[in-house]
C-alpha cells in the first residue's frame, strides 16, 4: 500500500497532460495504462496482479497487443513487471514524478506536485550525475539513443539493418530474470527479434537464427562474441555523457 493519500485529480491531470503526451503513447498503450491505474495507484495499491487474457477481454484488444502494451510500459518506465507467468503478471505501478521521461523537461508542462504530495525531484534535487556501469539506460530518450547508436543501426541479433522507426531494446537478460537496464544488457534490434527471442537466452536464440540460414556459421561466431564482449563491458554506448 502506499503509505501517503493519494492525489487522485492530480494523478489523472498528470497522466493525461504529461506523462502520455511526453511518452508517446499510443491509444492502446493509454488504455492499459488507465486500467492498470485503476487498479493500483488510484486504489492506494503499488502493486497489481492481472492476467493478460482478462486485460485484453476488459478493453477489447488482441492478447498478442495487450501483452505489446505492458512490455512498452514496462521499458518506458511506467511500471516495472516483477514476476510473468502462467497465471498472470504480477507489476510494480511508477508514480508519474518517478517516471524520469516525464519530469521537468527543457521545454513543457512540468510535475511539479507529486501525486502524495509530495515536491518531485527537481533541478535542486536531481540524482548525482550517474557513472556508467549505475546509469539506466532505458530511463530516458537520449540514453537509449546511446545504444541504439552502439548498433550503427543494424540489429545486435540477425545483424539486418533496422530503421529508426521499427527498432527496439531489448533485454540480454530478459527484465523477469532479473535482466538489468545497463548498457551490458540492453542491445538495439529489430522489432522481428525482439518479439521473437521472448524470455529466451540471447545465445540460444542466435542459435536458433543460424538454423533458420539467418545467420552465416562466421556470422554466428561473431554474435556469440559480441555477446561476451558485451557482458564484459566492452561495448560502450555511443555519446554517453555521464561520468564514467
Ligand atoms: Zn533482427
Amino acid at each position: 500500500m502506499l503509505n501517503k493519500k493519494l492525489n487522485a485529480k492530480l494523478l489523472w491531470m498528470q497522466f493525461e497532460d504529461v506523462l502520455a503526451p511526453r511518452l508517446g503513447l499510443t491509444v492502446k498503450e493509454r488504455a492499459v495504462y488507465s486500467y492498470l491505474l485503476r487498479h493500483s495507484l488510484v486504489v492506494g495499491k503499488l502493486r497489481l496482479q492481472f492476467a493478460v487474457m482478462s486485460l485484453a477481454r476488459t478493453l477489447g484488444l488482441a492478447i498478442g497487443a495487450a501483452r505489446q502494451a505492458v512490455r512498452r510500459l514496462d521499458e518506458l518506465g511506467t511500471l516495472r513487471v516483477l514476476k510473468r507467468c502462467k497465471t498472470g503478471h504480477l507489476v510494480e505501478m511508477r508514480l508519474p514524478e518517478k517516471i524520469r521521461a516525464a519530469r521537468p523537461g527543457k521545454n513543457g508542462a512540468s510535475l511539479v506536485v507529486g501525486v502524495v504530495g509530495v515536491r518531485a525531484t527537481g533541478a535542486a534535487g536531481e540524482p548525482p550525475a550517474a557513472t556508467l556501469e549505475t546509469t539506466d539506460f532505458l530511463k530516458t530518450w537520449a540514453l537509449r539513443k546511446t545504444i541504439h547508436d552502439r548498433e550503427r543501426g543494424a540489429c545486435f541479433y540477425c545483424l539486418r539493418r533496422t530503421p529508426a522507426h521499427v527498432h527496439g531494446l531489448d533485454h540480454v537478460v530478459p527484465r523477469v530474470r532479473l535482466g538489468r537496464n545497463s548498457y551490458r544488457n540492453l542491445v538495439s534490434c529489430c522489432l522481428e527479434c525482439n518479439s521473437r527471442k521472448g524470455d529466451r537466452p540471447a545465445r540460444d536464440f542466435l542459435r536458433t537464427l543460424y538454423r533458420l540460414g539467418r545467420l552465416t556459421a562466421a556470422e554466428l561466431d561473431g554474435r556469440l562474441r559480441a555477446l561476451k564482449d558485451l557482458d564484459a563491458g566492452k561495448l560502450r554506448p555511443v555519446g554517453f555523457e555521464g561520468s564514467k
